[in-house]
């Protein structure tokens, strides 16, 4: 995505979040309700029980996929068969493609971040990414938890120790040390408990998966 492309779906997104606090009041409350948006922009949201599968449609695919949403006219049809969070990205994916490709495809979608490389599905995650998870908020949602950016490059005991009691899930320092970036990411982005302090995991804030909001923490550099 060139520069000017990146500024314009900027630009489209910051639209829409000063309209909806404008009708909010001053601050916008968390999370953002994609649906909502796209209801105000004349989309319809069905939600169905499931998609069939890449392989149940043809037994012969190597790999199975799973769709999860897909854009047809004025309707965005929703999997049932993902978590709420996942469900708000592919709501607002979808509407990135209807504002932001004009052409009547027919899109169907699958996780965040397992795209592959495709233009159109790199800029509606983008797009989807920045309205749930405004810049300003995330910083100040962050900071409230962790203070200042996270270098967990080093990790330490008591990281790990914070790690353990806020995912419920047991994890040492050296399996830190061994984690990819984004799988230490997603712990920050799940975690209840963290330098004494219980709170709201931040996904939950923002109502999205904990792997969106680790890819958003990465991105703003808040934990490295
Ligand atoms: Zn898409």
């Amino acid at each position: 995505m060139n520069r000017k492309r990146l500024n314009e779906i900027i630009a489209k997104v910051n639209a829409i979040l000063d309209a909806l606090r404008e009708l909010q009041g001053a601050e916008l409350s968390l999370p953002i309700d994609p649906s909502e948006i796209a209801r105000a922009r004349g989309l319809k949201i069905e939600k169905v029980e499931r998609f069939p599968s890449g392989r149940e449609i043809d037994p012969s695919v190597s790999t199975d996929v799973r769709t999860q949403g897909f854009l047809r006219g004025d309707t965005v049809f929703v999997s049932r068969d993902q978590s709420p969070g996942a469900a708000r990205f592919t709501v607002a994916h979808e509407l990135a493609h209807r504002l932001l490709h004009p052409e009547p495809l027919h899109h169907r979608e699958y996780a965040i971040g397992r795209h592959g490389s495709q233009p159109q599905e790199v800029e509606a995650d983008f797009f989807a990414s920045r309205l749930l998870m405004p810049e300003p908020l995330v910083r100040s949602e962050f900071g409230a938890r962790f203070g200042r950016g996270l270098d967990l490059t080093i990790p330490s005991d008591d990281l790990a120790y914070d790690l353990t009691m806020g995912t419920r899930r047991k994890v040492t320092a050296s399996q830190l040390a061994r984690m990819p970036q984004l799988d230490r990411a997603i712990l920050i982005a799940r975690t209840a408990f963290f330098a004494g302090a219980y709170f709201t995991p931040i996904c939950d804030v923002f109502g999205v998966s904990a792997e969106a909001m680790a890819r958003r923490l990465l991105e703003l550099g808040l934990v490295s």
